[in-house]
């Protein structure tokens, strides 16, 4: 099945039971100053649910752009994280609860009317306390205890503001993907053998100042699910990257670059965090972010330098990145307008950016030439920490590309004095930060999606960016 067919049954399916379908919103949040980036589902509703506005039918489904930054270190290595992806998600604005949502749940993914996965593969994890969704799961669907997993973490809370249990649903990938023997394998545990797919919370209490639980006059549903991760399943591939949503730009990339996909392990990593910036880019871009040194535009500015360093890795040394957002529109013009309408305007500027990154790298590198000659002309055989900071802040340049040139010089760098200067950096950073009050939404990611942890997310990219 096509992934653009599972993102229409989603729709229908919920249409079907009454629902509203709302459009993606913008990446950018609206009028919400605590998220850096729509990072699930239930972000731009977030006016329903605190109850600002009142939707004209409390029942809602979407399919919405998100981007997660603070997945970027897992982005290549896991088979399931993306920096951008799409969260099919459907929402009771204090209308239906814990049964319908739990039967559709059920009905969506086992009725071969539509997706039809074998019901034997999956199994919950569902709040200790939350008796109701136990009993649900249990007694209505009748799914064996054995196959109900009770975990403490299964509870978003922020602080003062609305917040419930939740329950997700995860897919057995098989003995292909792991073996049972493994405590890691089972639900819950980092192994990806058990996928999760779809996190159902029920947001039913308040928390209140002063720290009491009293339960919400109007309750609310928010489910987030992974369109790529029921593409992996459905499509029988082994990583979301293998599916029609991300074959295509991996091919093309691999006929740029001259090298095969599944060939070579570095390789592969460097295809899939290509594939993976490049929707990212592309889609930000046309929802009207610009790379610049600051807020949204650093992360876009950071993710495309991180691909053409990782175009690097793969021999590519000019600009290319902009020849996959033909391919990128063409995958999801179908249902995202924006990315073929813009098309033209995305190339261009992730064309010039690009070719200012290629200028910037080149200026660092004679910088760094001149550095080297005035430290051997002093008779020092080290770069100081500030000198690879500058390299690194000015030049986007990585602590490791400083380091090789120094080493074939027969120097070193100070790595130490380097990472001061990063903290200092990022200290800053943390005092320019402005904290506000957030509600949140979903249970896993919750801690992610506070402007505060947004930032953190920030600081991996540039964490993430010296190693590369
Ligand atoms: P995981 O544990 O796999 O990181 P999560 O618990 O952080 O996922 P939720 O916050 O519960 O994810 O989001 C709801 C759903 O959105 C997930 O069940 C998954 O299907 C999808 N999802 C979340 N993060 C990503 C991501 N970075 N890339 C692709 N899909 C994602
Ligand atoms: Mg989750
Ligand atoms: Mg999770
Ligand atoms: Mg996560």
């Amino acid at each position: 099945m096509k992934a653009s067919e599972i993102r229409s049954k989603w729709l229908a399916f919920f249409e079907s039971k009454g629902h509203h379908v709302e459009p993606s919103a913008s990446l950018v949040p609206h009028n919400d100053p605590s998220l850096l980036w729509i990072n699930a589902g239930m972000a731009p509703l977030k006016s329903y649910f605190d109850g600002r506005v009142i939707p004209d039918n409390p029942r809602i489904v979407n399919s919405q752009k998100c981007i997660r930054t603070n997945d970027i270190e897992n982005v290549g290595k896991t088979r399931r994280h993306h920096t951008f992806f799409e969260m099919l998600g459907n929402f009771s604005i204090g209308d239906y609860f814990k049964e319908e949502t739990i039967s559709w749940a059920w009905e969506f993914l086992t009725s071969p009317q539509w997706i039809g996965f074998d019901p034997e593969r999956l199994s919950v994890t569902v709040y200790p306390e939350d008796e109701e969704a136990y009993r649900y799961w249990n007694e209505k669907i009748g799914l064996p205890a054995e196959r109900i997993y009770k975990l403490d973490e299964n509870f978003w809370d922020i602080g003062e503001g609305p917040c419930g249990p939740c329950t997700e649903i995860f897919y057995d990938r098989g003995d292909k993907y792991g073996d049972l023997s493994d405590p890691e394998c089972w639900p819950g545990g980092e192994n990806e053998r058990f996928l999760e797919v779809w996190n159902l919370v029920f947001s039913q209490f308040n928390h209140n100042k002063d720290g009491s639980y009293t339960p919400l006059p109007n309750k609310n549903i928010d489910t987030g699910a992974g369109l790529e991760r029921f593409a992996s399943i459905l499509q029988d591939v082994p990583s979301n990257f293998d599916t029609d949503l991300f074959r295509p730009i991996i091919d093309r990339t691999c006929e740029i670059a001259g090298v095969r996909y599944n060939e070579n392990a570095d390789h592969d990593v460097a295809l899939k965090v290509i594939a993976d910036h490049i929707r990212t880019v592309a889609f930000a871009v046309g929802d009207g972010v610009l790379p610049s040194n600051e807020g949204r535009g650093y992360v876009i500015r950071r993710l495309l330098r991180r691909a053409v360093r990782y175009g690097k890795t793969l021999g590519v040394d000019r600009p290319f990145l902009y020849e996959l957002v033909k391919v990128v529109s063409g995958i999801m013009g179908v249902y995202y307008t924006e990315v073929v309408d813009k098309r033209e305007f995305i190339e261009k500027v992730i064309l010039s950016e690009e070719e200012r990154f290629h200028e910037t790298l080149s200026d660092g590198l004679s910088l760094l030439s001149e550095l080297v000659k005035a430290a051997e002309t002093a008779g020092i055989r080290e770069i100081s920490g500030q000198d690879a900071f500058k390299l690194y802040d000015t030049y986007g340049f990585p602590f490791d590309l400083t380091e090789d040139y120094a080493i074939e010089q027969g120097m070193t760098v100070d790595r130490a004095g380097f990472d001061t200067a990063m903290e200092e950096q990022r200290e800053r950073a943390r005092a320019a930060r402005q904290d506000t009050g957030s509600m949140n939404v979903q249970g896993g990611a919750l801690s992610e999606l506070t402007e505060k942890s947004e930032f953190i997310g920030y600081q991996q990219l540039m964490i993430e960016d010296a190693k590369v």
